[in-house]
Order: structure tokens, then C-alpha cells, then sequence
């Protein structure tokens, strides 16, 4: 997703991709939990975190490591400082003894005695978890063509909350705010390990890139960040109504642009915590809060074959006419449906005016959702010379998955307006992620206006109480 500074417009949707089939036998791990290195060390309060972008060679090194196979555990006490990973042929090697194994599809688990390792020089707690690269195929299509072994880092909540705050927000925000996201990133997180955790195949609960919540691990907690997260130890938010702790699953999202949204606008699924969208005069003025995208017509086609080419699940809603003669196509119009945008977008400093002062209107009439719901492309099919013919194909699809093929990136929300000057498209829009649940610069704003973090956590997330389980 979206990056803004040390901004990110983070939580994506796990939640709408395809349910998990169950646990493939040639692919899964093995059914006894006392063979999964995964399961070896963990306590209710270990997360586990799939980090990315680490190679395909590692070197991990620390004091003392010890290693651990979950169906040797008499080898629990071989040691080194240095261990190095070579994920391409799947093997862990002492460099000093250049002794090698076969890492096994249940894993391997280094911990070290500091409670701190090093991978590649990005530094981690707790332990790392490495399994073989083909362990997420079954679950990741884009897994597959990854050479890298998935590499966990089991760590304590509290401490990854430590990193997630210079991750997704910042640590020297006033603190009422700091401790409002921490909740809510604690919420977010311990909800992914209830869902995670209903299928045994699943080696990890959260993904440490904006598809859930930034964590760049040990380097990027600081003394702040530790004390606030102390200062909230163990709350989370769940439904008013709930009485086991259930936490609800808390997006958050970089700037709202004016209002938020529900999730079964964005996502299509109802979730508990949400119960309405709320208006959001603070988030104005932030940056993204406007923004525009310009793009032709043959750049939004590249985007959309992209799309079709890598992303299964949502090119179901794309012909299958136009998916097998692409070339025999031309994308000649591109229409956005629902969704309400203020009606002067040409001068920033008068929208934002006009845009604080719909609000209670708007909000008084509720009714009209403010984001792009669908987009419609118009294809005109190409004679065999490739020149136009009358005959039209139009295609729908939710803007929500649409804006994720387009660039995600450039286009900042789906609540925009759209308009074509000839082969032209250009985007204005409010608003930099998908809107729901909290909206980061406004909880930024409502802690320096003195809101405390259950204010801003009730004012975002109408429908939830803040508990303690831990
Ligand atoms: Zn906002």
C-alpha cells in the first residue's frame, strides 16, 4: 500500500482476499504442533511476523544462537554467533564448520541468549523461524515465483508494538494519539492471530509491510515509543456488546479527506467496532489530503492486463472475450460510479473551506456515500486493420479493487472525481488510503487539541469499548 513519510497508509485487506482452503496435505505442515519450529517457544503474547525483502542468502548473527529443528529437538543446543541461509538450495550453514542441513518444511528456530539477532544487518527480538521458500505457495500465489525462504521473527506483542510506532506513525506525536494507535495496532494485530490461527497451515499472523503494519524491527523502536506502549499494556478495543474480548479487526488509514468509511463500503464485509462513518474535520490540510493523479487511457490499459494477468480472484468480474483478445480491444472510456465529490475542485485553500463546511450538511443528510463505488471501463472493439469498430464492451469493477491495480500509490483513495480530455484521464481526489476506522492525521490533529485516546479511539470506532487482556 501507500507509503507517506514515515506515514503508511497500512492494514490492507486480508480480509477480502479468497477464504483459505483447508490445509493442503502436499504443501501443508505436519499436524503435530510438537513438530513445528513455529510452536516451539511461543506464549499467548508471541505474534508472529513474515518479514520481506531480505534475499536470498542470509546471514544471521548474534551471541551464542542456538538452533533449533522441532523434529530434532536433541539439537536444540547446537550453537554459533553466525548462522547463514542459502534459501535458493533450502540449507543452513555453520560458516565455520561449513557443516550444512536441509532446512525442513516444519522450520528451523534461532534464538539467542541476548534476546537480540541480526538478520543481514537489520537487527530483530525474540527469534527468527526460517521454513523452506515453497511453504506459502499453496496460500500466496505470488509466493511462488519468490526465491526467498519465509522468515518469521516470533516476537512478544509488546515489543513488536515498540517498532510498529515508528513504523506506521510516530513516536514524538502527542501521546494521547501515540497510545490511540498503539491500541489500535495492538487490536489489529491480535485479531489477525485469532483468524491466522484457525488454520494450522498459516505460519505466520501478520505480514511486517502495509498490507498489515509497518515493522522494520528492533532499529526503529526508541524510549518514547517503549513508554507509551508500557502506558497501554495489553488494551484493546472490542464491540460494546462483547463480553470474551474479541478484538474487532481496527483498520486504520493515513487521511480520511473529510469522512470515513464502513467497512462493507470498502471491503464488502460487515465487522463489528463499526458501526457508522463518522465526518473528520481534522484531518484537513494534511498531506494527500488533496491530490490529483493524471494518467492516459494506455497507461490505465497496462494497469488493468497487469491486473488481470497477476490477480486471480478479482478478474472474475472481467470477460472472458476481452481477457483472451486483449489486443483486440481498445480502452476508450473510463466512468466512475457512486460516489459524491464537493463540487468545487480548482482552488486547494477554497476546497478545503467548502469542503469543512458540507461536512454538517452532509453529515445531516448522511445518506450519500462520498467514495467511488464501481468503475466502469468502456472498451470498443478493433476491427483486424486494429482500427475502431461501433461495437462497445463495458466492464465493472469495485473501485476499490480497481484503484489497487491501477497504483494504489498514485491514486490515494477512492473517493475522487474523473474526468477525459480525449485520451486523457485526470483524478482529483480527498483522502490518501481506503477510510476506514481511524483516521491517522486526524487522530494526529485530535491529540493536540487535547482529545484524550479514548476520545479519539470512540470518535473513530463508535461501536467498541476499550478492554485490557493482559
Ligand atoms: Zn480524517
Amino acid at each position: 500500500m501507500i507509503r507517506l513519510g514515515w506515514l503508511s497508509l497500512s492494514i490492507c485487506a486480508l480480509l477480502i482476499l479468497p477464504l483459505i482452503s483447508p490445509l493442503n496435505a502436499a504443501h501443508g505442515l505436519p499436524l503435530n504442533p510438537k513438530k513445528l519450529a513455529s510452536e516451539l517457544k511461543m506464549t499467548p503474547q508471541t505474534v508472529r511476523v513474515k518479514l520481506s525483502n531480505l534475499g536470498r542468502v542470509m546471514v544471521i548473527k548474534g551471541t551464542d544462537l542456538a538452533l533449533s529443528l522441532a523434529k530434532k529437538p536433541e539439537l536444540g543446543n547446537i550453537r554459533a554467533d553466525q548462522w547463514m541461509i542459502d534459501c535458493k538450495r533450502s540449507l543452513i550453514i555453520d560458516p565455520n564448520t561449513g557443516k550444512a542441513r536441509v532446512i525442513p518444511r516444519s522450520g528451523v528456530l534461532i534464538e539467542s541468549i541476548s534476546g537480540i539477532l541480526a538478520i543481514n544487518d537489520r537487527r530483530f527480538r525474540d527469534q527468527i523461524v526460517v521454513y523452506p521458500q515453497d511453504l506459502l505457495s499453496p496460500y500466496d500465489s505470488k509466493q511462488r515465483s519468490n526465491p526467498e525462504c519465509v522468515v518469521i521473527n516470533h516476537i512478544n506483542m509488546e515489543k513488536y508494538l515498540e517498532s510498529v510506532v515508528n513504523g506506521e506513525f510516530n513516536s514524538q506525536w502527542a501521546e494521547s494519539a501515540v497510545e490511540a494507535q498503539i491500541i489500535a495496532a495492538r487490536t489489529y494485530a491480535l485479531y489477525q492471530m485469532n483468524q491466522m490461527r484457525k488454520d494450522r497451515g498459516r505460519v505466520f499472523d501478520v505480514e511486517s509491510t502495509q498490507k498489515d503494519q509497518v515493522y522494520l524491527g528492533l532499529d526503529s523502536a526508541d524510549s518514547k515509543a517503549a513508554q507509551l506502549v508500557a502506558k497501554t499494556k495489553g488494551m484493546i478495543m472490542v464491540g460494546k456488546d462483547n463480553k470474551n474480548l474479541d478484538p474487532i479487526k481496527a483498520f486504520y488509514h493515513s487521511s480520511c479527506g473529510g469522512w470515513t468509511a464502513l467497512p462493507q463500503q470498502v471491503f464488502g464485509t460487515k465487522l463489528s467496532g463499526f458501526t457508522r462513518r463518522v465526518p473528520c474535520p481534522f484531518c484537513i490540510g494534511s498531506p494527500s489530503y488533496h491530490w490529483e493523479h493524471v494518467m492516459t487511457l494506455n497507461e490505465m490499459s497496462a494497469r488493468l492486463a497487469k491486473g488481470i494477468r497477476v490477480d486471480s480472484a478479482n478478474r472474475k468480474v472481467w470477460p472472458k472475450a476481452l481477457i483472451d483478445h486483449w489486443s483486440g480491444y481498445k480502452l476508450t472510456d473510463v466512468k466512475p460510479i457512486g460516489g459524491h465529490y464537493p463540487d468545487d475542485r480548482r482552488d486547494d485553500d477554497e476546497i478545503s473551506s467548502k469542503h469543512a463546511s458540507i461536512l454538517p450538511a452532509a453529515h445531516a443528510g448522511a445518506a450519500q456515500e462520498p467514495r467511488v463505488r464501481d468503475l466502469q471501463f468502456e472498451f470498443t472493439k478493433l476491427d483486424r486493420f486494429g482500427v475502431k469498430t461501433a461495437q462497445k464492451l463495458r466492464v465493472k469493477m469495485d473501485a476499490y479493487q480497481a484503484r489497487n491495480w491501477i497504483d494504489p500509490a498514485k491514486l490515494k483513495s477512492t473517493w475522487f472525481s474523473l474526468e477525459r480530455f480525449g485520451n486523457t484521464l485526470q483524478f482529483r481526489g480527498l483522502g490518501s488510503g481506503h477510510g476506514v476506522g481511524m483516521c491517522q492525521f486526524g487522530a494526529k490533529k485530535m491529540g493536540e487539541k487535547g482529545f484524550s485516546r479514548n476520545q479519539i479511539l470512540t470518535y473513530y470506532y463508535p461501536g467498541v469499548k476499550i478492554a485490557r487482556v493482559w
